[in-house]
């Protein structure tokens, strides 16, 4: 029977080809743009696979099904590094904290206070990105491009949270490459150096428009199954 997990070291090979071209097409150095194998819905010989063609850093979007995979591979593979994608609910916070690398998804001020005080008193410090919802969509979490100088000062000067950066995901119908350059012109006024945008379908567009950290999961692991949007 043929193996899917067998495609996965090629299809991670070629992100990084076409992740590494992007970066030299717009003058950027290549290692200033991190790959977040985003590996929700896959099992750990999907993520194992990965690991093994030397891929390190992994997004997973619920605290929950990451809790189920990842602390066995953190001890495995120790410079292992987990990032949060998907929705933080505050009755999770202490399992994010003490599981997740980077959190980033920080997208409301009742988050930042929860997180503030988990990890202080976990003194653990996951590095944080604010979301904006770029596209002010009713429906999806982030922080309204209008209220980021507000929640930024709650979060990064009051509350002292690490927050290193900015993270969208544009609305689906829109051209997402006007959404990278908002989100590169918000950080660059925020004074905040990283940007985690750009997906499977659009990572060099986002490379090119500045990302730091674009989060890929079907191009390399393959199609997921419907159930898993989210
Ligand atoms: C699932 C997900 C991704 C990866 O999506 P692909 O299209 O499979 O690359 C990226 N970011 C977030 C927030 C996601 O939930």
């Amino acid at each position: 029977m043929l193996n899917m997990n067998d495609t996965i070291p090629e299809k991670l090979a070629e992100v990084k080809q076409r992740i590494a071209k992007s970066a030299l097409d717009s003058r950027r150095q290549n290692d200033e743009v991190t790959l977040v194998a985003v590996s929700k819905t896959y099992g750990v010989p999907e993520i194992e696979s990965a690991l093994n063609a030397g891929q390190r850093v992994f997004g997973e979007n619920r605290v929950q099904e990451a809790q189920g995979k990842f602390p066995d591979l953190k001890v495995a593979w120790p410079d292992l590094s987990l990032h949060l994608i998907g929705p933080l609910q505050t009755n999770k916070t202490k399992e994010a904290v003490a599981l997740f690398d980077v959190i980033q998804t920080l997208d409301r001020p009742k988050l930042a206070h929860s997180l503030a005080r988990e990890m202080q008193r976990a003194d653990r410090r996951p590095d944080c990105f604010v979301q904006v919802n770029t596209g002010e969509e009713e429906q999806k979490a982030g922080i309204a491009p209008a209220d980021l100088k507000d929640f930024l000062a709650l979060a990064r000067d009051e509350l002292a949270l690490p927050v290193v950066g900015l993270m969208c995901i544009p609305p689906v119908e829109e051209n997402p490459a006007l959404h990278f350059a908002f989100l590169s012109e918000l950080a660059r006024r925020s004074d905040l150096a990283q940007l985690s945008m750009g997906m499977s379908a659009d990572y060099e567009q986002a490379v090119r428009l500045g990302a730091t950290h674009v989060r890929v999961g079907s191009a390399i692991f393959g199609k997921r199954p419907v159930l898993a949007t989210g």
